[in-house]
């Protein structure tokens, strides 16, 4: 019985020292890979889920286009890892080096894997640069919290490029920079003119809810209007699948509208914030992705606002 007892013991013993971790904790290795959407041009889509400790933060679109120049990169990942797996699928599906990258806004899912990269090769809109540099820790502190080792030593990299220019060429790709705004204060969308595709960041979003913490409204469909009327021949948006028929902008856009029209209703009935975000999906919207937990944040996000422009003020002073 002591026997037992001690060996018991020394079991729980040694499990209190060296805790079993569950098996993710193994591997912390992006399973990352590119699928030809364009002549050249590869993209890896990422899970349509919020941040978890099981998918790393792999949460995000990426896309490499190969030119006669060098690889050219849109958005980096979530963190130094991702950069370094990103790095060495470019490297084996196209033999090359990278020799641009661009972020297309702040928001941390598309700019951690930046380090890997080099500041010097990376380019974005002065306003997501100025925002990295006062924004970028707590992003990143965030990750830190939610991802833990899959974040192990990644920094912020800010890049050393403004794209204050209308267009740089690689090769026979030539990328238009479409400066917009809306989902964040600076959304940068690139046109490649070789192939038709049009990557848009986060102003898109396809069977995935839109996240709204920086976003303002009217800007946002400002740029969704002006992104249908460029010619294009395949939308490839900051989340969910690539997409040849607009649907990503047509959806982003009236998710937005049906979220925008149920928090002022919502205001106006006098709803509070627990109450505004049990609004009934419309069939249209039941299937998009994580729709129900985007709906409770960007209820915190919006509502706020909302009811401070469309509630009566009530206070001192008031006759
Ligand atoms: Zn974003």
């Amino acid at each position: 019985m002591d026997f037992f007892r001690r060996t018991l013991l020394a079991g729980v013993g040694s499990s209190l020292a060296m805790p079993i971790l569950p098996s993710f904790a193994n591997s912390f290795a992006y399973d990352l890979k590119a699928q030809r959407i364009a002549e050249n041009s590869y993209v890896i889509v990422g899970e349509t889920e919020f941040f978890t400790m099981k998918n790393g933060g792999n949460i995000v679109n990426i896309a490499f286009i190969s030119t006669k120049d060098g690889v050219v990169v849109i958005d980096t990942g979530p963190s130094r890892r991702y950069g370094i797996a990103l790095k060495k699928l470019i490297k084996e599906t196209t033999g090359q080096d990278v020799i641009r990258v661009y972020n297309t806004h702040f928001h941390p899912d598309h700019f951690l894997g930046n380090q890997v990269f080099g500041a010097e090769k990376i380019a974005a809109l002065p306003k997501t640069i100025a925002g990295l540099k006062t924004t970028g820790e707590g992003f990143s502190d965030n990750l830190y919290r939610l991802l833990g080792d899959w974040m192990r030593a990644t920094e912020v990299t800010i890049p050393e490029i403004e794209v204050t220019f209308s267009s740089e060429k690689f090769g026979a790709h030539r990328f238009e920079m479409l400066p917009m705004s809306g989902h964040t204060d600076a959304d940068l969308a690139i046109l490649d003119h070789h192939t038709g595709v049009l990557y848009t960041g986060d102003l898109c979003f396809l069977d995935r809810a839109a996240t709204t913490p920086h976003a303002n409204l009217s800007k946002w469909y400002d740029s969704l209007k002006e992104l249908k009327k460029i010619p294009h021949k395949i939308v490839f948006p900051g989340h969910g699948p690539a997409d040849p028929t607009d649907r990503s902008i047509e959806q982003t856009e009236s998710y937005l509208r049906w979220l925008e029209a149920e928090l002022i209703a919502s205001v106006k009935s006098g709803k509070d914030m627990i109450e505004a975000a049990k609004m009934p999906i419309p069939k249209e919207f039941q299937s998009i992705k994580v729709i129900h937990d985007e709906i409770e944040r960007s209820v915190a996000h919006l509502y706020p606002n909302l009811e401070e422009k469309l509630l009566p003020f009530v206070g001192q002073g008031n006759k």
